[in-house]
């Protein structure tokens, strides 16, 4: 990395309630609102000059997400030294296309990240920014992957981690977060469960009780890692997809993708046209899918989540509210998929393609045929599918 060029400073400028608009104070720790417990976001000065032309610049920087340095969070160079996270590639995909009837099909594969998921990009991030504000500890329950990179993280920036997993985790994802040094909560039927015996265990014991709470969208910067997906597409296409296809648990990554895409419109980069966003769940735990077919602002919890796609087994997402204007904004939808789509839609990008999909990236993929059914995407469409994960360690 020694001949890339180093990246600016950053832009932020404060934090900014999704819910309220409350205005928050970025240089010290945050959680969400104080005013009204919504989640809290980055903002940045995007009038600063030098950030119109960023995207000449981008070239002779490193290949990871830090070269978007001057619209993250972290502000010392040091501090953006991770584990090779992001510059995932976007692979068309014309053999699938052609069997799904889209044209221009293209799979952005998250599975090339450290520890194997898109999880990777909001961890680098926020895990950075943590060390930065000087956090010592942090926690966070997890489906698996998000775990899996938070202990990796907390590993690389030397601060304590302790992860939370649902007890049907595969013993890998414990293991692994064990190796990485981490301390490890198996408790719970999902996320839900195991997020509230961690925040009893994190109450009950005095070290843990002022650790920094990383679950999703309950602090502000693991979606500006996620963000750095939406970067990279709008990038590599030279503007934006007409439909991006996100498979959603927690929901951060569809509302990163979303903020990115706002964020290079008031740059000026491209033209402002963004992409129609839709989610894609699993039909036995879809809160999102559900709240947006009637029309609802926010979701009911699933009451019973029974799916081996562990990424999508959240059944009350803590930003249902943000992830539906997300899908109504862009002028998106919500599909729902069956289990058995699964298999056959991993199958056919492995056996055509030669592409690898987690569950997660197989029930995104799945939808594609929902979705022309249901006249949501036109055979002319750019479309991008999200592959979050590798498969690793579900096999
Ligand atoms: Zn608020």
């Amino acid at each position: 990395m020694a001949a890339s060029h180093a990246a600016g400073a950053s832009a932020l400028s404060h934090l900014e309630c999704a819910r309220c608009a409350a205005r928050a104070d970025a240089e010290v720790l945050q959680t969400v609102c104080s005013a009204c417990g919504g989640p809290l976001v980055a903002r940045y000065d995007l009038s600063r000059p030098d950030l119109r032309t960023l995207p000449e610049a981008f070239g002779s920087r490193e290949a990871t997400l830090w070269r978007f340095a001057e619209l993250l969070p972290v502000r010392s160079p040091a501090l953006r030294d991770g584990l090779g996270e992001g510059m995932t590639p976007l692979l068309a995909t014309p053999r699938l296309g052609r069997e799904l009837g889209i044209e221009q099909l293209w799979i952005k594969d998250e599975g090339r990240n450290p520890t194997g998921s898109f999880k990777a990009r909001g961890m680098a991030v926020a895990v950075a920014r943590a060390a930065e504000l000087g956090a010592r500890r942090v926690y966070a329950p997890s489906a698996g992957n998000a775990g899996l990179a938070l202990a990796a993280y907390a590993a690389r920036h030397g601060l304590e981690a302790l992860i939370a997993f649902p007890t049907d985790i595969p013993p890998a994802f414990v293991e692994e977060c064990q190796a990485y040094g981490a301390h490890v909560l198996v408790a719970g039927d999902t996320i839900r469960e195991a997020g509230r015996a961690l925040r009893d265990r994190v109450g009950a014991e005095a070290p843990w009780r002022e650790a920094l709470d990383l679950s999703t969208l309950r602090e502000p910067y693991r979606l500006e890692g996620k963000k750095t997906m939406g970067f990279e597409i709008a990038l590599d296409l030279g503007g934006a997809p007409d439909v991006v296809v996100y498979p959603t648990g927690g929901g951060t990554g569809l509302i990163g993708i979303w903020k990115a895409f706002a964020e290079m419109a008031a740059l000026g980069w491209f033209d402002a046209r963004a992409p129609r966003m839709f989610a894609v769940q699993m039909d036995s735990c879809a809160p999102i899918v559900e709240a947006f077919a009637r029309g609802a602002e926010t979701a009911t919890p699933a009451t019973s989540p029974a799916t081996r796609c562990w990424g999508l087994r959240v059944p009350a997402p803590f930003a249902d509210r943000e992830i539906l204007d997300v899908l109504r904004a862009s002028g998106g939808g919500a599909v729902a998929v069956e289990e058995g789509d699964l298999e056959g839609a991993a199958a056919l990008a492995a056996g055509i393609e030669g592409i690898d999909c987690a569950p997660e990236g197989a029930a995104a993929l799945a939808a594609l045929s929902v979705m022309e059914n249901r006249e949501m995407i036109g055979p002319g469409d750019r479309v991008v599918v999200l592959n979050t994960a590798a498969k690793g360690m579900y096999r």
